[in-house]
């Protein structure tokens, strides 16, 4: 364990995905906010015809919304609900994010479940101190893991049993990005890009009719700097999951911090990161795990299996050693791959 104090927090500075710097539109002044939140930072940037700041609307919103569903924070709503206190009633936020949950879980057969909370603390990724593994733990764990043993009736969330304890970081912060881009929307603004530790969600174009892009990293902690791709979002949002970005390593192994809910071990496959466009970021960022669980083949099964949910990817894999790319064939925003052989 002692290499995760050393990474984890070093990694949570390091952004995914940086809004690639274009010129500024001439009609209207470019608006740029950033701070942290969710143990991480955000950066919007937005066309705005009146100047206005919307800074102390965005960081109330991100407050309430922390306060719903941040683990981090004892007097949260899913905190309490971990505890099982009985006068916590969830809110929207926690309504609306458990229920696409519910569908997500539904759709991947279980590879995204957010009731993988128990299993996520046990190997130290979670709110609570690392446990010792062993499969006898894991096993007992596993019992109280399963989407289907939790449902929302009212504003009540039922468990099957108190044991039972949920996890929203694989989708909670896609979902901010679209409450924050909400915020923006009924406000009037025709052009921003908003992002939130690597998740984004971009509308219309800049003022001089260029796209907004977004670079994305590669996979490695080593080559930080560098661009995989460079993308053109247009009404579009995209999330990236990968699981080096937060791991630690025990007697020379590797253990990373998304969790197959069958086995309750770290996914262990040759997928590197999965990065997913979609309408919105909540669905972007639940899908990008669920194929870190899937797999790259697992992946590719699931898309061919489900065109409906209206997915594309960009799919980093170890081939033999050799790092490839996979690209959605329907993926038109691609401006450049900036892969070396
Ligand atoms: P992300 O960075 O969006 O892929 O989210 C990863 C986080 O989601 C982990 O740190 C865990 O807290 C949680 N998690 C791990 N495995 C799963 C899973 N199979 N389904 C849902 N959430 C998970
Ligand atoms: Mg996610």
């Amino acid at each position: 364990l002692k290499s995760l104090a050393c990474c984890l927090p070093a990694l949570f500075f390091l952004l995914w995905v940086h809004p690639v710097c274009a010129q500024d539109a001439k009609d209207f002044p470019l608006i740029k906010l950033e701070g942290r939140a969710q143990g991480t930072t955000y950066h919007i940037s937005y066309y705005s015809k009146d100047s206005l700041s919307y800074k102390q609307s965005v960081d109330s919103l991100l407050k309430k919304i922390d306060s719903s569903l941040s683990t981090y924070l004892p007097a949260s709503i899913i905190s309490r609900i971990n505890r099982n206190d009985p006068r916590v009633k969830a809110d929207p936020h926690f309504k609306r994010v458990f229920e696409r949950s519910m569908e997500v879980a539904e759709v991947t057969n279980g590879m995204f479940d957010i009731t993988v909370a128990p299993v996520v603390n046990a190997w130290g990724f979670g709110f609570t101190k690392k446990s010792d593994i062993t499969r006898t733990n894991i096993d007992s764990l596993l019992q109280w893991v399963g989407y289907k043993k939790v449902t929302m009736e009212g504003n009540i969330l039922v468990k099957q049993s108190p044991q039972m304890m949920l996890d929203m970081n694989a989708i909670a912060q896609g979902y901010t990005v679209d409450e924050l881009a909400k915020l923006l929307d009924i406000r009037g603004v025709q052009s921003y890009i908003v992002e939130l530790g690597g998740e984004v969600k971009a509308k219309g174009r800049k003022t001089n009719d260029e796209y907004w892009k977004v670079g994305i990293d590669r996979p490695s902690e080593m080559d930080g700097g560098e661009y995989q791709a460079i993308l053109k979002l247009e009404n579009k949002s995209l999330a990236t999951s990968g699981n080096y970005r937060r791991y630690y390593e025990e007697n020379g192994r590797r253990y990373a911090h998304i969790i197959d809910p069958r086995t309750g071990y770290p996914a262990k496959h040759n997928l590197l990161s999965a990065t997913v466009v979609a309408k919105d970021c909540m669905s972007a960022d639940a899908f990008a795990t669920a194929f870190m669980v899937m797999g790259y083949e697992g992946t590719k099964t699931f898309l061919a299996a489900h065109p409906h949910e209206g997915l594309e990817v960009i799919l980093i894999y170890d081939d033999d050693g050799k790092w490839k790319t996979y690209y959605s064939p329907s993926l038109q925003t691609v401006v450049a791959d900036l892969m070396d052989d």
